[in-house]
């Protein structure tokens, strides 16, 4: 059989985004006609073996311990690698994360495998090979890449490019098996002092947005933004100006540098629609911009456009949702 795909998850991702790693090395394993090994590196999270049954998962691998745990850099590179020469895959993929952004290259290289980051999804099974997908230039381009058979590929996921769905029908009970990796030996060169983690709901998770940028003229006028995003049940989202100019902490900055969204609904209001900030929310399946400018970008991606002043349009809209009791 060829040897299995390696999903890796290093706890510094979110359980969506650890599954939307498992839905695309199930692709990659069924159409290469293998089975999905599991890695997870530090504490294993609650309810670990339900996903990987409903993944499919063949075998589940838990490694921990002095600095995997606190998620240093040079112990997590050096923990996939040791488990690399005991059970090595065909494929690797990571969930993109700040940290994984960080090991997943110096990984590919302790291992001697290519690397590709930023991917959107993989192919396998065909006559070139394992295929990747991925963004570049800042989100406006897309890449394919195509893996020389033979070399193996470590793949970062960029969060909401797939859909995490379950496997079909029911699968075994995965073996599980707590690894004691020998990590004797290697130099921690800078180690995690403090990793902040806001515990609230996920711009990435939400299903309505409603985002601001310049075109708000001023930080008070933001409020607007988010008192119609609650009226939605929703979200506030932002460009990164305004992120920068402080009226809105980064957690809610869409785009490149910011969230990459997925929701139901986004409302784009005063932004020019900038690639940066576009390769955030144009997965969402209506975007509704409000723009002063008829020739903005954003209106290229929006599915309904209204050319006018977001300082009266929002208000409008404010308005007619309390009126209406509107309420997702
Ligand atoms: C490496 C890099 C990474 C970046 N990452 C990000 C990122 O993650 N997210 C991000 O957002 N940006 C990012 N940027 C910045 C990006 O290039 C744009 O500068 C930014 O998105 C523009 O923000 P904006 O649309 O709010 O402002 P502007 O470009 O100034 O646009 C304001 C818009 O508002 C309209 N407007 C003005 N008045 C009104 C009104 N009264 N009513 C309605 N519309 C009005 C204008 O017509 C204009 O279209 C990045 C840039 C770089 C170089």
């Amino acid at each position: 059989m060829t040897a299995p795909v390696i999903v890796c998850s290093t706890g510094t991702e979110a359980p969506e985004e650890a599954e939307a790693t498992l839905t695309l090395g199930r692709k990659v394993a069924a159409a290469s006609g293998t089975d999905v090994r599991w890695l997870l590196l530090g504490a294993a999270p609650d309810g670990y073996a339900d996903v990987a049954r409903r993944h499919g998962v063949a075998a589940v691998d838990i490694a921990g311990g002095d600095g995997i745990d606190e998620g240093d850099a040079d112990v997590l590179v050096a923990a996939v690698a040791r488990y690399w020469e005991r059970s090595p895959g065909q494929v690797l993929v990571f969930a993109q994360t700040f940290s994984t952004r960080d090991i997943a290259p110096r990984v590919a290289a302790r291992i001697g495998a290519a690397v590709v980051t930023n991917a959107v999804d993989v192919d396998a099974g065909g006559d070139a090979g394992l295929e990747v997908s991925a963004a570049a230039f800042g989100g406006d381009t897309r890449v394919l890449y195509a893996v020389t058979p033979g070399v193996a590929c470590v793949v970062t996921l960029q969060p909401n490019a797939i859909e995490p769905t379950a496997a079909d029908g029911t699968a075994p009970e995965p073996a599980v098996e707590k690894l004691d990796l020998d990590l004797s030996g290697v130099v921690r060169g800078v180690r995690v002092v403090e990793a902040a983690r806001s515990d609230g709901p996920r711009l990435e998770d939400a299903d309505v947005i409603v985002a601001g940028g310049r075109g708000l003229k001023s930080a008070e006028n933001y409020q607007l933004v988010v008192e119609l995003a609650a009226l939605l049940g929703g979200m506030a989202g932002a460009s990164r100006p305004i992120v920068d100019d402080g009226w809105i902490d980064s957690a809610h900055q869409v785009g490149l540098t910011g969230k990459i969204t997925r929701p139901a609904l986004y409302v784009a209001a005063g932004i020019s629609g900038a690639t940066q900030h576009v390769v955030g929310c144009t997965a969402a399946k209506t975007l509704v911009a409000i723009n002063t400018d008829a020739d903005a970008s954003i209106f290229r991606h929006a599915r309904y456009g209204i050319v006018g002043d977001c300082l009266e349009i929002l208000p409008e809209l404010i308005r007619s949702a309390r009126d209406r009791g509107v309420r997702r």
